[in-house]
């Protein structure tokens, strides 16, 4: 069921996604090489708590691993797709590329968005990944539109990282959200004739997250259940925003 939100509940979603934005902001401004997957996490939970939130992902029982995910920030280095473990032996170094993803509950409303952040100067086609998997999160939010469907944003997101030569990982979606973490719909990356096409209403809030690999895009889990890594080893990228459908039309809640 797709639960819509009212102009108030999206002004305080926007409350909750402007928080996670500044996280974000705050993570972008400190990455360089040196600095470990746990600084990162150090940082986000003490902005959390300064704001009087609650970090999302920390404490989320995850059914597939069986296990509750131990911290505020997934962060995820290179190939790892999404789901990494902060880790104090993981340091960043020139070259990388650190998937940050962040879920804030703040007054009964998560927000939720994640960036991919070069650390120093990356190749050429790590920088390229980064873009297109960017801007495919872009024309998505433009098709944010009432009376669209949800396909016409996966169409979107296909079309501009297959047409880069890049590949979508499919295993992972975005999500509706609201005082849910995870509500319907689903929102795949790619065009999925198995998942409902809802039309696109007026209230309606989702977290549209491309995932993209700069080869094979299929992926496996680590032995610590969470860290999802793309099988041959090339570099994926994520980037992650909360939006509304509104009158006006898509309003971003989660950028700064
Ligand atoms: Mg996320
Ligand atoms: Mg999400």
């Amino acid at each position: 069921m797709i639960v819509r939100k009212s102009p108030m509940e999206i002004e305080r979603m926007y409350a909750s996604g402007q928080l996670v934005g500044r996280v974000l902001a705050a993570l972008r401004a400190m990455v360089r090489p040196g600095v470990t997957t746990m600084d990162l996490e150090d940082r986000a939970v003490a902005m959390i708590r300064e704001a009087g939130a609650t970090a999302a992902f920390k404490g989320y029982y995850v059914p597939a691993a069986r296990k509750k995910f131990p911290a505020a920030l997934c962060t995820s280095v290179n190939h790892e797709v999404v789901h990494g473990i902060p880790s104090r032996k993981r340091v960043l170094r020139e070259g990388d590329i650190v998937k940050v993803d962040c879920g804030v509950l703040l007054d009964g409303y998560y927000g939720d968005s994640a960036t991919t952040i070069p650390v120093g100067s990356v190749s050429r086609e790590t920088e390229l990944l980064l873009r297109i998997t960017c801007e495919a999160l872009d024309l998505a939010i433009e098709q944010m539109v009432e009376g669209r469907r949800l396909s016409d944003l996966s169409h979107a997101v296909q079309g501009h990282v297959e047409g880069a030569g890049f590949s979508i990982v499919k295993e992972f979606v975005g999500h509706g959200i609201g005082r849910q973490l995870h509500e319907d719909p689903q929102v795949p990356n790619h065009v999925d004739p198995k998942v409902p096409n809802p039309r696109l209403r007026e209230g309606m809030v989702l977290a549209i997250e491309p995932m993209v690999a700069a080869g094979d895009a299929r992926t496996r889990i680590l032995r610590d259940r969470f860290t999802a890594v793309t099988r041959d080893g090339s570099n994926a990228a994520h980037f992650e925003h909360c939006v509304a459908v509104t009158a006006n039309g898509p309003r971003l809640l989660t950028a700064v």
